[in-house]
């Protein structure tokens, strides 16, 4: 499953919610790239310019660091894969390694909201957390990169018939119990009351 959405949506949140009710493995490229930086690993240096830009790491070392995650154990029985793909490029590559497994894709979740809600939103965790990516002309330099570069990637799974779009404005509550409901029905899996 993927979960797709633009900055400030709950795309985190939401996917680490819904991994845990399905008993998922969860994949942030985000935090892999974030933890990379704190570490300053080799891959964390290559990332941090671009994330600070709010620009796209390039896509051959996004797509390798997913192919490497994606065959490591815990992954081999279902993953929810939380901002990647980003691009045309990506999804190519994403559809390579996934049939390299003989597997498939079931479901993607788009999260939706308004860009100024988002604005307003990511200026508050701006606050909060203090990411070198949450000030305002980084964010809508992000917002344009959504709806430039990643809508294109939606666009693609909505022709496949596997998309699934929920409003992501709402209670976080409210949003994981709505995006449950609709999986419910979909993958016929049992939703897990009350978490
Ligand atoms: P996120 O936490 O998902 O908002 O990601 C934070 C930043 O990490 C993005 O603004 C990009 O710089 C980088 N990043 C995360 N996922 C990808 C991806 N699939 N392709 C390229 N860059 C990414």
């Amino acid at each position: 499953m993927l979960i797709i959405g633009p900055p400030g949506s709950g795309k985190g949140t939401q996917a680490e919610r819904i991994s845990e009710r399905l008993g998922l493995a969860a994949i942030s490229t985000g935090d892999i790239f974030r933890a990379n930086v704190k570490g300053e690993t080799r891959l964390g240096i290559e990332a941090k310019k671009y994330m600070d830009a709010g620009d796209f790491v390039p896509d051959s070392v996004t797509n390798k660091m997913v192919r490497d995650r994606l065959s490591e154990a815990d992954v081999q029985d279902g993953f929810l894969l939380d901002g990647y793909p980003r691009t045309t490029a990506q999804v190519v590559y994403l559809d390579h390694i996934i049939a390299g497994k003989d597997d498939k894709l079931d479901v993607v979740l788009q999260l939706t909201a308004d860009d100024e809600e988002l604005v307003a939103r990511l200026l508050g965790r701006a606050q909060e957390t203090g990411r070198s990516d949450d000030n305002e002309a980084v964010i809508r330099h992000r917002l344009d990169l959504y709806h430039g570069q990643t809508e294109a990637v939606v666009a693609t799974y909505a022709e496949r018939g596997i998309l699934v779009r929920v409003d992501g404005i709402g209670g976080i509550g409210e949003v994981t119990d709505g995006v449950m409901s609709i999986l419910e029905d979909l993958l016929k899996v049992p939703v897990v009351n009350g978490r």
